[in-house]
């Protein structure tokens, strides 16, 4: 949106996510993609003079949804694969992976591996249509980790940073302070790190630990001297706690969390983002895509689990953030897990962790996830109010009348 561009949405029912509730007949003024009024009609009125006014009709209207954990560059779910495409490649897929999560509804995306400065800088100068882009450039695999792509036969590994991997590996103080270093060079939001197994590395186990307490220690302090944050990918209670005790500020996954998880969580004001709708796709599709009888009944445990720990999380007070983690194909389904969070949370409850919570994790309160002035002007005109019902918000087709980012209403196609 230029900077003389303005635009009055009038006739809007207003949805406070901090409050819970609509608010009926409110005007909306948008000068220079930044959120400068909400109020009623009469008030925003003498402040809108003649800006062009685009009639809500009476529909809800939100704050612009936040996903907490995303992978832009996830063309395919073969990560290893991918790592040998043509960055160009890459950077094609995205440009249509990131426009479709826009058109879906999500105006904020927090990449945590894969996506990098140029693809933020591609969408922040409108080269890209999609979200704003939160990246923090490739993840830190220890060797033999989740992110170490190589099957065990494979010896040498290529770290050239234009080779789209989700990740690098690094290992001992030197390796994985120069690797954190290099991702905050680029401007990186968060540091992304591997505390323990995961299903796509071809080997390593879930159930271990990954990078030793002092690796650990060394990347939360190269984070937090230029006031970022460090996240890992952990399932365990083990690893997680391991992780929380080492000052990682924010836990992805988590589905198989303790009571001292919650513990620790409240105690260090982290944060947790699960992921459930990855692991319902593949308990949904896992037989048909040639998933073995036992890995199914893995995803089973990992997705009951997962609920539970999302559950135990919620009434222990802990920050929850909304996220998807879906890879390939499968991000066609990023707005099921509204429905899928809907059986345990309340409808605000899942509101929340899209968009305040979210906001606050990455350090833009105030900026993105509210429709108070001084705020990007991203937010969702809807045919229904997610309030009564959150898995309105899985349908995003019906649900969606109109999506605007930056004050700019986007195209449909
Ligand atoms: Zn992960
Ligand atoms: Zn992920």
């Amino acid at each position: 949106m230029s900077p003389e561009q303005r635009l009055h949405i009038t006739n809007a029912s207003v949805l406070d996510v901090e409050r819970g509730n609509v608010t009926p007949g409110q005007s909306i003024l948008i000068e220079s993609g930044l959120i400068s009024a909400v109020g009623a009609y009469s008030d925003v009125e003498r402040q809108a003079g003649g800006a062009p006014v685009l009639d809500a009709g009476g529909k809800v209207v939100m704050p612009g949804l936040i996903d907490g954990h995303v992978h832009v560059t996830a063309a395919t779910a073969d990560l290893g694969a991918m790592s040998e495409w043509s960055p160009n490649y890459v950077a094609a897929h995205s440009s249509r992976l990131l426009a479709d999560m826009l058109r879906r509804g999500f105006t904020t995306v927090r990449d945590v591996a894969g996506a990098d400065y140029g693809l933020a800088q591609a969408v922040e100068e409108g080269l890209f249509l999609g979200p704003r882009l939160i990246f923090g450039g490739k993840a830190l695999s220890q060797s033999g980790g989740h992110g170490d792509m190589r099957t065990p036969g494979a010896v040498t590994h290529d770290d050239h940073p234009c080779c789209p991997a989700i990740a690098v590996i690094c290992d001992g103080d030197v390796s994985v302070r120069k690797a954190a270093r290099e991702q905050l060079r680029t401007g990186a939001h968060h540091i992304k790190i591997m505390l323990s197994g995961g299903v796509a590395s071809p080997t390593d186990r879930v159930d271990s630990t990954q990078f030793s307490e002092a690796e650990i220690t060394a990347i939360v302090e190269e984070a937090e001297a230029v006031n970022r944050y460090v996240c890992g990918h952990a399932y365990t209670a083990r690893a997680v706690n391991r992780g929380l005790r080492m000052g990682v500020r924010c836990i992805e996954h988590g589905n198989l969390i303790d009571d001292e998880s919650i513990r620790l969580f409240v105690e260090n004001d982290a944060y947790l983002v699960p992921t459930l709708v990855t692991y319902e796709r593949l308990k949904q599709d896992g037989a048909e895509a040639g998933l073995p009888v036992v890995s199914q009944e893995k995803v089973d445990l990992v997705l009951y689990a997962g609920l539970e720990a999302l559950n135990k999380a919620n009434k222990g007070g802990v920050k929850i953030v909304f996220g998807t983690d879906l890879l390939g194909d499968m991000q066609i389904h990023q707005n099921q897990e509204f429905a899928i969070r809907g059986r345990v949370q309340s409808a605000q409850e899942v509101l929340r962790s899209a968009t305040l919570t979210a906001a606050e994790l990455m350090g833009l309160e105030g900026k993105v996830g509210t429709l108070s002035a001084g705020a990007y002007a991203d937010l969702l005109i809807l045919n229904s109010n997610p309030l009564e019902d959150i898995a309105v918000l899985a349908d995003p087709e019906s649900t969606i009348d109109t999506v605007i980012k930056n004050g700019e209403p986007v195209s449909a196609d």
